[in-house]
């Protein structure tokens, strides 16, 4: 564990220590940077990140009132004088002072680094040396993709022990930005991945980009790259003519190492001479990308003379880099979290705080099943300790330890916790019914084999399921949020069950996030919610009368769109004896749904709210009917004009200040003029943009599996009604999925296709309750193949265009039978 006193960081830091009336915890061994994955709060020092949309130095008291006492700020406010025994390091620039404090932890390291910069392939090379050299020598890394100016400080700082070689990511969005990172990591060995488009909006050309990623390199002794890029070659060789360059190359180019490469199977052979021995090194893979990482960690190898035959063998055994965490749900209730490709502190930190944000409260029931953690660089009890006090300040109710070490070292575990050998031994001793209503996290070295662990406690369904990227999602979030002021308030729409992509997961994400407000469409969805620990305010859009009092007990704020509903909650309200209860007005600009429409009832509640304090106007709004739509936008701006003057009616007449909102995704992108105080977001969050703009991603996935094959021949007929009419010979495929799943039924005959192995094959007939057919003559298929029928090659509007109707319709239709899996990266 890396610790240091605070007045050593204060010196590192070149700041001002205010501790006069000081906090006695001195010692740190933590820092952080996010108020919401915090966890050891005595030995932690707070880093208070001012950024665009974001500032640290808002959490401070809020840190305080959770135990944490040492901060680095570069404002002092006026709120932190109050706070008693705190240690404050003032510093001018906090994201600078992190940086500052992580060169001065790298140089200290007594094993040369490997830094890893380029467009694409950064951390499946860096995972991939890993699993060829770690069986040789001890290599430390940084985890999963933290490559950024936050990411790289933090990876610094939590690598610990001794090694023999450490690999650290570095990437960057802008300019500037590099010379940061390679004072941080000063790496001994350089490696450049490739150069592509990935961030090029804030770079002029591509040329700029590179001579940008280059400065990492400026002290480094050894550079590796793949010389088939004219671009990368000559500016290797004009920039770095007086160090070590290896390169490598596929093309029959000049390079230190040529290569020869071909597809056999479905492996890969690389070939390769190196001291005059021939060598050929087998591959499972077979695409471009994965086929220049495999080259690149090989030109790494041989460069620094680490070949063996071991390390050659071991290519045949590379897997594919999941870099995401997975979860499920599992039997009895239960929520899995699988990760189960590596098992180093690192990573178990960073799961045990995604197991945090997924498990509704602290008092949640958690389990964490752990195999042997493999490559610490720490003793095994040191290790164990470790492990120990990270299971305890993530607030783990019990550990299933799988492994003979983690078993030897059961003594150091202070919470209740059961030891396996194996996960053999694990699997045939196991209590299905030990595990119920809990979180359950998987996490174990490769080599464990924990998919049997997890095959055993997952929900089985039928094959066919939706799988949510939550990274997606909060990217998304983030340009509509960029595309608003930082002061503007987001309420986030997961009503119908989020559209269709669920709900506690999302809304626990979204409120990880810090959204303002969710909104849901009727009370039983906020209730569930609720009981799943969710905080964050929400509105019910159609409160109905008989859930008023579940509305109040839960405390969820109705959507008053009328004055019969407003005095009907307000006596619910009153017998419920609460007061200044929430609630949002609706006005009526256009759409003609619900909503008030004239002064004269909205006087009548203004009346009544003055009278008594039971309800509190909490905002007010009105929805666009047709903000996507350039051809009425003059009607747009006259729901504006509508909605400003009646608006103006509520808000002058209150005390407090009323919140107005009217944008809807479409609106968001396409008036953010009218963003007023609030902003509600729905269908831009789950994928599909008014503008077309291509940073909005689609979050959902929908597959399922060929369950079986058959030939048809001339003459058959597919299907109910016998409507698939064959005119010659086919291959036909039957996908578990039908309208009964959501696949909507006007996909039938040949309107909707489905992705499989690289092509569109057209439904056949028509779309069954729970099956379909399609046509996959010519396309090279087998039994359990996977089909996409939505996602990256079918896209959600096409989809929705085959079945003349629109995104929503489809996401929404997603029956809740196809199991939903949600994966962060
Ligand atoms: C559903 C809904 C939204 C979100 O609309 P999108 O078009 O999905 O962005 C906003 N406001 C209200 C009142 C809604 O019902």
């Amino acid at each position: 564990m890396t610790t240091f006193s605070l007045e050593k960081i204060t010196q590192i830091l070149d700041g001002e220590l205010y501790a006069e009336n000081g906090s006695e915890y001195v010692m740190i061994n933590s820092i952080s940077i996010d108020s919401r994955t915090l966890v050891d709060v005595k030995a932690c020092l707070f880093f208070a990140l001012v950024g665009e949309r974001h500032n640290g130095h808002r959490y401070v008291v809020e840190l305080y009132k959770r135990g944490v006492r040492n901060f680095v700020v570069s404002q002092f406010r006026n709120e932190f004088k109050t706070l008693p025994h705190t240690n404050f390091i003032l510093v001018a620039d906090s994201l600078k002072a992190l940086q500052q404090l992580a060169a001065y932890v790298s140089n200290k390291f007594s094993f040369p680094l490997l830094s890893i910069t380029g467009s694409n392939g950064k951390t499946i090379v860096k995972e991939w040396l890993f699993d060829l050299l770690h069986k040789n020598m001890q290599v430390v890394r940084s985890p999963r993709s933290f490559n950024s100016q936050v990411g790289v400080p933090l990876s610094i700082w939590n690598i610990q022990g001794e090694a023999d070689l450490g690999i650290i990511e570095a990437g960057i969005s802008k300019p500037g930005e590099m010379d940061q990172l390679a004072a941080i990591i000063r790496p001994d060995f350089g490696m450049l991945t490739n150069i592509g488009d990935a961030h090029q909006e804030n770079f002029n050309s591509i040329e700029q980009k590179l001579d940008e990623k280059l400065k990492l390199f400026d002290d480094a002794k050894l550079i590796v790259y793949c010389a088939d890029s004219e671009l990368i070659n000559l500016k290797m060789n004009e920039k770095f003519s007086e160090k070590q360059l290896f390169s490598w190359s596929k093309n029959g180019g000049e390079a230190d190492l040529p290569v020869e490469i071909r597809l056999f199977n479905r492996e890969t052979l690389i070939h390769f001479n190196w001291n005059n021995v021939s060598h050929e090194i087998k591959f499972p893979f077979q695409d471009e990308a994965s086929i220049e990482n495999a080259c690149h960690c090989l030109a790494l190898i041989v460069a620094n003379n680490w070949l063996s035959d071991a390390v050659l063998e071991r290519f045949s055994n590379l897997q594919p880099v999941a870099m995401r965490l997975e979860l499920k749900h599992g039997i009895n209730s239960c929520t899995l979290i699988n990760d189960f490709y590596n098992s180093d502190l690192n990573s178990l930190e960073i799961a045990l705080q995604f197991m945090g944000q997924q498990s509704g409260s602290t008092s949640e029931k958690k389990t964490v099943i752990l195999s042997d953690i493999q490559q610490s660089g720490l003793s095994p009890h040191q290790l164990y300790t470790e492990v120990n006090r990270l299971l305890k300040n993530n607030h783990v109710s019990r550990l299933i330890g799988i492994g003979r070490v983690i078993h030897d070292h059961e003594s150091v575990f202070q919470l209740p916790a059961s030891f396996y050998f194996s996960t053999k031994e694990f699997i045939q001793k196991v209590k299905l019914n030990d595990f119920k209503n809990e979180t359950i996290l998987i996490k174990g070295a490769r080599e464990f084999q924990f998919e049997n662990v997890a095959s055993l406690l997952q929900k089985k369904y039928h094959q066919t399921q939706l799988e949510i990227s939550l990274n997606a999602l909060v990217e998304n979030l983030n340009v509509f949020k960029a595309r608003v002021k930082p002061d503007t308030k987001v309420m986030v729409m997961v009503k119908a069950f989020s559209y269709g992509s669920g709900t506690v997961e999302i809304a626990r994400a979204l409120e990880f996030q810090k959204v303002d407000y969710l909104a849901v469409a009727v009370t039983d969805e906020g209730i569930e919610l609720r009981q799943a620990g969710v905080t964050v305010p929400i509105v019910v859009m159609n409160p109905e009368e008989h859930s008023f009092d579940a509305m109040l007990d839960y405390r969820l704020e109705p959507n008053i769109y009328s004055l019969a509903l407003f005095q009907k909650f307000n006596k619910a309200a009153r017998s419920a004896a609460v007061s200044f209860y929430p609630i949002h007005i609706k006005l009526e600009t256009g759409m003609n749904r619900l909503g008030f429409s004239n002064e004269k009832e909205l006087n009548l509640v203004l009346d009544q709210l003055r009278q008594e304090e039971t309800l509190q106007v909490q905002s007010v709004f009105s929805h666009l009917a047709a903000a996507d739509e350039p051809q009425h936008d003059a009607f747009t701006r006259q729901q504006f004009e509508r909605f400003d003057g009646l608006s103006k009616l509520i808000v002058e007449s209150q005390k407090h200040k009323v919140l107005r909102h009217l944008l809807n995704s479409a609106g968001i992108e396409r008036f953010p003029e009218f963003q007023m105080d609030m902003v509600r977001l729905g269908i831009g969050l789950y994928g599909i943009s008014a503008v077309s703009e291509k940073n909005i991603k689609p979050i959902a996935r929908w597959t399922s599996t060929i369950s079986q094959l058959k030939k048809v021949e001339e003459g058959e007929t597919v299907g109910y009604g016998r409507k698939g009419q064959v005119s010659n010979p086919k291959q036909i495929a039957v996908v578990p999925v039908g309208y009964a799943d959501g696949y909507d039924r006007r996909l039938s005959s040949g309107v909707g296709k489905m992705w499989v192995n690289g092509k569109l094959a057209p439904v056949i007939g028509h779309i069954c309750m729970d099956m379909t057919m399609i046509d996959v003559s010519g396309i090279e298929v087998k039994a359990g193949n996977l089909v996409e029928l939505m996602g990256d090659h079918i896209h959600l509007t096409e989809l929705a265009d085959w079945a003349n109707t629109i995104p929503y319709e489809i996401l929404t239709g997603i029956s809740q039978r196809v199991k939903r899996i949600y994966s962060q990266e």
